[in-house]
């Protein structure tokens, strides 16, 4: 029997993960990853390039090589659209892809033109062209009002998820602990304010109480003031203004901007929600199209949109994926659960593990210095193995050792 043709469109958290996964078929699949950047980026790693002078090449590595060097081919160029009907990926110079199985890791896109003002007097760290715009305008700046915020997203109705104003306000508590640390250390915080907007109900809706009840003492003691209910309307010259009319002084304007799905989905027809995310059912096939795989941001139903959950869809694509091909396999149950380590500044970070928002029944932080080295841990991990993360084993401790001590 020929090898089936497998098609990963994405070499990010999910893409390489699923490539990691699947080249263990060996000669029964031939693999092609497909991405316009010639690097994968770990976007975690942006806030300490916009606040710790991390240098931005250490948030990125090379694709072609790790991609090569699984036995898979490295495809750099764009995706247009997916014709799913006759099972072809169609590249923006025109070339055909044709595949067996596809699987779309395209992530989210971040719609900075959605704010208006924002390409004038926004700022942000969503990736290597933001992060580093950011840090060099932290260097000129001398005090003055700060706000920090996530503008509102809006999501589709195919697939029941959790509606968050704000797909993943992680990076807001990053940047103004981050922020908080950099201005005392260089003698500016006196000048300065943080103020902090989130257009949820409450800010960190994605937690429990316990993970709130750790972290606003901490918000509080830095002298940070959060606005919940504040929807992101412009920006201007000095001024963040909102959609109830309420206009805030500003000097400098941090902003997560809202996510939309791929503009590939939304060039393809009948692969995306009303918002261009791509509804999958919890074993991660589109639910219209059964050759059509896809895992992270891109999809439907990861909410809140984070790398521990893109990772936790990669797995389970791969599984069913390789339960199609050769009738092998479990597919891992899909449980999604927040995890994240937010830095603090210096030696200090937060550590979150929450399944609340699903029903569960664990919610608790690890703060300190050791969860700074953890973040250090994983992120260099990550760096230097090329996309790989510390083995089930590492993972699976830490939970259960997490668990144990709450
Ligand atoms: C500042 C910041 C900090 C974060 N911190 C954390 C954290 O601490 N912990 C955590 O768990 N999560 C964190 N996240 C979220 C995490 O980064 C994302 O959830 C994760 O990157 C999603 O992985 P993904 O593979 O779905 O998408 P991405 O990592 O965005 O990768 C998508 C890939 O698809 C490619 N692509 C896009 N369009 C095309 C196309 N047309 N054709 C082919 N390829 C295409 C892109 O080039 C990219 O390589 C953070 C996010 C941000 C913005």
């Amino acid at each position: 029997m020929s090898p089936a043709r497998i098609v990963i469109v994405g070499g990010g958290f999910a893409g390489l993960r699923a490539l990691y996964r699947l080249r263990s078929l060996g000669d029964r699949a031939t693999i092609t990853l497909v991405d316009p950047r010639s690097t994968s980026l770990a976007r975690p790693s942006l806030p300490e390039v916009a606040f710790a002078a991390k240098p931005v090449e250490h948030s990125r590595f090379p694709l072609e090589h790790v991609v090569t060097r699984s036995g898979a081919h490295f495809v750099q160029r764009g995706v247009d659209h997916v014709r799913t009907g006759e099972r072809q990926v169609v590249l923006d110079n025109g070339e055909l892809l044709s595949y067996d199985f596809l699987l779309l890791a395209l992530g989210a896109r971040k719609a900075y033109d959605d704010v208006k003002g924002f390409d004038q007097y926004g700022y942000s760290l969503c990736d290597d062209e933001q992060a580093p715009r950011l840090a060099r305008a932290l260097e000129e700046f001398t005090g003055g009002p700060i706000v920090v915020g996530a503008a509102k997203s809006v999501w589709g109705t195919r697939v029941e998820v959790p509606n968050l104003a704000a797909p993943c306000e992680g990076p807001v508590a990053e940047i103004m602990f981050m922020l908080d640390y950099e201005l005392r250390r260089r003698g500016l915080r006196e000048r300065s304010s943080i103020r902090v907007f989130s257009p949820g109900r409450i800010f960190f809706e994605d937690v429990g109480p316990r993970v709130h009840a750790d972290v606003e003492p901490l918000m509080a003691r830095q002298g940070i003031e959060v606005t919940t209910g504040k929807v992101l309307d412009h920006l201007d010259a000095g001024s963040v203004t909102f959609e109830d009319a309420t206009t805030w002084e500003s000097a400098l304007s941090i902003v997560l901007p809202p996510y939309r799905g791929s503009d590939v989905v939304a060039r393809s027809p009948h692969l995306g929600d009303e918002r261009d995310f791509i509804p999958t059912d919890t074993t991660m096939r589109h639910v219209d199209a059964p050759a059509v795989y896809a895992a992270g941001d891109a999809t439907s139903l990861s909410m809140p949109k984070l790398g521990h959950i893109a990772v936790l869809q990669a797995d389970i694509a791969a599984a069913a994926l390789r339960q199609d091909l050769t009738g092998e396999g479990e597919v891992p149950p899909w449980r999604p659960e927040v995890f994240c380590i937010a830095n603090r500044g210096g030696d200090q970070a937060t550590l979150i593990y929450s399944n609340t928002l699903f029903g569960g029944d664990v919610d608790l932080t690890l703060d300190g210095a050791s969860a700074h080295l953890m973040k250090w841990g994983f992120d260099s991990y990550y760096f230097h193995s090329a996309g790989h993360l510390p083995p089930d084993l590492a993972t699976d401790g830490l939970e259960m050792a997490l668990r144990a001590a709450h």
